[in-house]
Protein backbone atom coordinates (compact mmCIF):
# COMPACT_ATOMS: atom_id res chain seq x y z
CA UNK A 1 0.00 0.00 0.00
CA UNK A 2 1.22 3.10 -0.56
CA UNK A 3 -0.41 6.62 0.61
CA UNK A 4 0.11 9.78 1.14
CA UNK A 5 -1.63 12.13 3.68
CA UNK A 6 -2.57 15.87 3.11
CA UNK A 7 -4.07 17.47 5.62
CA UNK A 8 -3.62 20.68 7.84
CA UNK A 9 -1.76 21.15 11.09
CA UNK A 10 -3.34 19.31 14.19
CA UNK A 11 -5.40 17.16 12.20
CA UNK A 12 -3.78 13.92 13.04
CA UNK A 13 -1.45 13.16 10.46
CA UNK A 14 1.48 11.80 12.72
CA UNK A 15 -1.33 9.40 14.70
CA UNK A 16 -2.96 8.40 11.83
CA UNK A 17 -0.14 8.23 9.61
CA UNK A 18 1.65 5.51 12.40
CA UNK A 19 -1.58 3.55 12.40
CA UNK A 20 -1.42 3.13 8.79
CA UNK A 21 1.78 2.44 9.13
CA UNK A 22 1.30 -0.05 11.82
CA UNK A 23 -1.59 -2.07 10.21
CA UNK A 24 0.00 -2.22 6.66
CA UNK A 25 3.55 -3.17 7.94
CA UNK A 26 4.74 -0.33 5.85
CA UNK A 27 7.59 2.50 6.11
CA UNK A 28 6.24 5.42 8.15
CA UNK A 29 8.16 8.48 6.58
CA UNK A 30 7.20 11.73 8.51
CA UNK A 31 9.34 14.66 6.88
CA UNK A 32 8.41 17.32 10.15
CA UNK A 33 9.76 14.45 12.58
CA UNK A 34 12.72 13.88 9.77
CA UNK A 35 13.53 17.40 10.19
CA UNK A 36 12.90 17.97 13.65
CA UNK A 37 15.14 15.05 14.17
CA UNK A 38 18.17 16.63 12.57
CA UNK A 39 17.21 20.06 14.28
CA UNK A 40 17.80 17.75 17.89
CA UNK A 41 20.98 16.49 16.29
CA UNK A 42 22.12 19.76 15.57
CA UNK A 43 23.64 18.02 11.88
CA UNK A 44 24.37 20.75 8.92
CA UNK A 45 20.86 20.04 7.83
CA UNK A 46 19.54 20.71 10.91
CA UNK A 47 21.00 24.03 11.74
CA UNK A 48 19.70 25.20 8.18
CA UNK A 49 16.79 24.56 8.42
CA UNK A 50 16.12 25.16 12.46
CA UNK A 51 14.65 28.55 11.95
CA UNK A 52 11.93 27.59 8.96
CA UNK A 53 10.52 25.03 11.67
CA UNK A 54 10.76 27.84 14.62
CA UNK A 55 8.65 30.10 12.14
CA UNK A 56 6.42 27.80 10.74
CA UNK A 57 7.68 28.48 7.19
CA UNK A 58 7.95 25.44 4.92
CA UNK A 59 11.72 24.80 3.98
CA UNK A 60 13.33 24.96 1.19
CA UNK A 61 11.59 22.29 -1.43
CA UNK A 62 15.15 20.87 -2.49
CA UNK A 63 15.80 19.93 1.25
CA UNK A 64 12.72 17.87 1.72
CA UNK A 65 12.78 16.47 -1.74
CA UNK A 66 16.16 15.06 -1.65
CA UNK A 67 15.53 13.47 1.58
CA UNK A 68 12.71 12.02 0.85
CA UNK A 69 14.01 10.46 -2.11
CA UNK A 70 16.08 8.99 0.08
CA UNK A 71 13.05 7.07 2.01
CA UNK A 72 11.56 6.49 -0.70
CA UNK A 73 14.69 4.28 -1.68
CA UNK A 74 14.84 2.69 1.67
CA UNK A 75 10.87 1.76 1.55
CA UNK A 76 11.63 0.30 -2.23
CA UNK A 77 14.04 -1.96 -0.25
CA UNK A 78 12.05 -2.75 2.87
CA UNK A 79 8.73 -3.89 -0.22
CA UNK A 80 7.19 -0.82 -2.01
CA UNK A 81 4.75 0.26 0.78
CA UNK A 82 4.96 3.26 2.41
CA UNK A 83 2.48 6.22 4.01
CA UNK A 84 4.27 10.00 3.35
CA UNK A 85 3.12 12.11 5.84
CA UNK A 86 4.33 15.71 5.58
CA UNK A 87 4.74 16.13 1.70
CA UNK A 88 3.74 17.50 -0.82
CA UNK A 89 3.19 20.57 0.75
CA UNK A 90 3.27 22.81 -2.01
CA UNK A 91 2.24 22.05 -6.16
CA UNK A 92 5.83 22.41 -6.66
CA UNK A 93 6.67 19.59 -4.46
CA UNK A 94 3.65 17.47 -5.29
CA UNK A 95 4.65 17.48 -9.03
CA UNK A 96 8.27 16.62 -7.95
CA UNK A 97 7.72 13.56 -5.68
CA UNK A 98 5.22 12.42 -8.17
CA UNK A 99 8.33 12.43 -10.47
CA UNK A 100 10.56 10.76 -8.03
CA UNK A 101 7.83 8.24 -6.91
CA UNK A 102 7.02 7.66 -11.06
CA UNK A 103 11.39 7.02 -11.60
CA UNK A 104 10.83 4.10 -8.61
CA UNK A 105 7.43 2.92 -10.02
CA UNK A 106 5.89 3.46 -6.57
CA UNK A 107 3.59 6.44 -7.49
CA UNK A 108 1.34 6.73 -4.45
CA UNK A 109 -2.39 4.54 -4.51
CA UNK A 110 -3.89 6.93 -2.21
CA UNK A 111 -3.91 10.58 -1.49
CA UNK A 112 -5.75 10.35 2.05
CA UNK A 113 -6.83 14.04 2.81
CA UNK A 114 -7.63 14.98 6.72
CA UNK A 115 -10.41 17.72 6.94
CA UNK A 116 -10.88 19.83 9.83
CA UNK A 117 -11.64 23.15 11.13
CA UNK A 118 -9.48 26.18 11.99
CA UNK A 119 -10.57 26.63 15.14
CA UNK A 120 -10.58 22.52 16.17
CA UNK A 121 -7.13 22.49 14.97
CA UNK A 122 -5.90 25.49 16.76
CA UNK A 123 -7.03 24.08 20.36
CA UNK A 124 -5.66 21.02 19.47
CA UNK A 125 -2.27 22.35 18.83
CA UNK A 126 -2.62 24.45 22.18
CA UNK A 127 -3.52 21.70 24.17
CA UNK A 128 -0.29 19.72 22.59
CA UNK A 129 1.72 22.92 23.17
CA UNK A 130 1.23 21.86 26.58
CA UNK A 131 2.77 18.40 26.68
CA UNK A 132 4.88 18.52 23.98
CA UNK A 133 6.85 21.70 23.71
CA UNK A 134 7.65 22.20 20.01
CA UNK A 135 8.89 25.10 19.02
CA UNK A 136 6.43 25.61 16.82
CA UNK A 137 3.16 25.41 18.61
CA UNK A 138 2.60 28.99 20.01
CA UNK A 139 -0.23 30.89 18.92
CA UNK A 140 1.63 33.20 16.38
CA UNK A 141 3.36 30.24 14.43
CA UNK A 142 -0.01 27.91 14.60
CA UNK A 143 -1.79 30.68 13.09
CA UNK A 144 0.78 31.20 9.97
CA UNK A 145 1.23 27.30 9.93
CA UNK A 146 -2.46 27.13 9.39
CA UNK A 147 -2.21 30.05 6.97
CA UNK A 148 0.41 28.71 4.80
CA UNK A 149 -2.16 25.44 4.83
CA UNK A 150 -4.73 27.14 3.38
CA UNK A 151 -2.69 29.32 0.49
CA UNK A 152 -0.50 26.72 -1.05
CA UNK A 153 -1.04 23.34 1.04
CA UNK A 154 -4.89 22.80 0.34
CA UNK A 155 -4.93 23.75 -3.07
CA UNK A 156 -3.11 20.59 -4.09
CA UNK A 157 -6.17 18.52 -3.06
CA UNK A 158 -8.23 18.77 -6.00
CA UNK A 159 -5.04 17.75 -8.31
CA UNK A 160 -5.56 14.19 -6.20
CA UNK A 161 -8.81 13.86 -6.91
CA UNK A 162 -8.11 14.44 -10.03
CA UNK A 163 -5.71 11.59 -10.86
CA UNK A 164 -8.60 9.66 -9.33
CA UNK A 165 -6.53 8.78 -5.64
CA UNK A 166 -8.62 11.39 -3.20
CA UNK A 167 -10.18 10.08 -0.17
CA UNK A 168 -11.27 12.54 2.25
CA UNK A 169 -11.83 11.91 6.12
CA UNK A 170 -13.38 14.15 8.30
CA UNK A 171 -10.83 14.42 10.98
CA UNK A 172 -13.74 16.47 13.37
CA UNK A 173 -13.95 13.16 15.22
CA UNK A 174 -12.43 10.93 18.17
CA UNK A 175 -8.89 9.90 16.92
CA UNK A 176 -9.92 5.84 16.95
CA UNK A 177 -13.20 6.94 14.83
CA UNK A 178 -11.15 8.95 12.36
CA UNK A 179 -8.45 5.59 12.39
CA UNK A 180 -11.09 2.86 12.17
CA UNK A 181 -12.94 5.24 9.02
CA UNK A 182 -9.06 5.63 7.46
CA UNK A 183 -8.20 2.09 7.83
CA UNK A 184 -11.88 0.68 6.65
CA UNK A 185 -11.18 2.94 3.28
CA UNK A 186 -7.64 2.03 2.74
CA UNK A 187 -8.90 -2.15 3.00
CA UNK A 188 -11.29 -1.56 0.40
CA UNK A 189 -8.87 0.66 -1.64
CA UNK A 190 -6.29 -2.27 -1.14
CA UNK A 191 -8.60 -4.90 -3.21
CA UNK A 192 -9.43 -1.98 -5.70
CA UNK A 193 -5.82 -0.35 -6.69
CA UNK A 194 -4.53 -3.58 -8.69
CA UNK A 195 -8.08 -3.90 -10.70
CA UNK A 196 -9.24 -0.57 -11.17
CA UNK A 197 -6.78 2.17 -12.93
CA UNK A 198 -6.84 5.80 -10.93
CA UNK A 199 -8.23 7.33 -14.15
CA UNK A 200 -11.19 5.12 -13.89
CA UNK A 201 -11.66 5.97 -10.38
CA UNK A 202 -13.41 9.01 -8.62
CA UNK A 203 -12.64 11.05 -5.60
CA UNK A 204 -14.10 8.95 -2.15
CA UNK A 205 -15.25 12.07 -0.05
CA UNK A 206 -16.30 10.21 3.63
CA UNK A 207 -16.85 13.65 4.96
CA UNK A 208 -20.03 14.53 4.32
CA UNK A 209 -22.84 11.94 6.01
CA UNK A 210 -22.96 14.43 9.62
CA UNK A 211 -24.45 17.09 6.53
CA UNK A 212 -27.10 14.66 5.17
CA UNK A 213 -28.23 14.18 9.18
CA UNK A 214 -28.25 18.03 9.25
CA UNK A 215 -24.44 19.01 10.48
CA UNK A 216 -22.52 21.31 9.69
CA UNK A 217 -19.63 20.12 6.78
CA UNK A 218 -15.94 20.54 8.06
CA UNK A 219 -14.01 23.19 6.12
P1 LIG B 1 2.46 20.22 11.15
O1 LIG B 1 1.68 19.62 10.04
O2 LIG B 1 1.81 20.12 12.48
O3 LIG B 1 2.91 21.63 10.86
P2 LIG B 1 4.91 18.67 10.54
O4 LIG B 1 5.63 17.86 11.55
O5 LIG B 1 4.36 17.96 9.35
O6 LIG B 1 3.77 19.38 11.39
O7 LIG B 1 5.85 19.85 9.99
C1 LIG B 1 6.55 20.70 10.87
C2 LIG B 1 7.39 21.68 10.10
O8 LIG B 1 8.37 20.98 9.31
C3 LIG B 1 6.68 22.56 9.08
O9 LIG B 1 6.08 23.71 9.67
C4 LIG B 1 7.81 22.93 8.12
O10 LIG B 1 8.64 23.93 8.67
C5 LIG B 1 8.63 21.65 8.07
N1 LIG B 1 8.21 20.76 6.97
C6 LIG B 1 7.72 19.49 7.10
N2 LIG B 1 7.44 18.96 5.90
C7 LIG B 1 7.79 19.89 4.98
C8 LIG B 1 7.74 19.97 3.55
N3 LIG B 1 7.28 18.95 2.81
N4 LIG B 1 8.17 21.09 2.94
C9 LIG B 1 8.63 22.12 3.64
N5 LIG B 1 8.69 22.14 4.98
C10 LIG B 1 8.28 21.05 5.65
Amino acid sequence: MRVLMIAPPGAGKGTQGALIAAHFDIPHIATGALLRDHVARQTELGRAVQRHLDRGELVPDPVVLDMVRLELLAAKAAGGGYVLDGIPRNMQQARAAYLIARELDMTANVALHLKADDGELRRRLLARAALEHRSDDTDEVIRRRLAIYHEVTHPIVSWYGERGILVSVDAMRPVKDVGREILAALEVMRALVDHVPAGARRPIDLTSLGVAFGESAPV
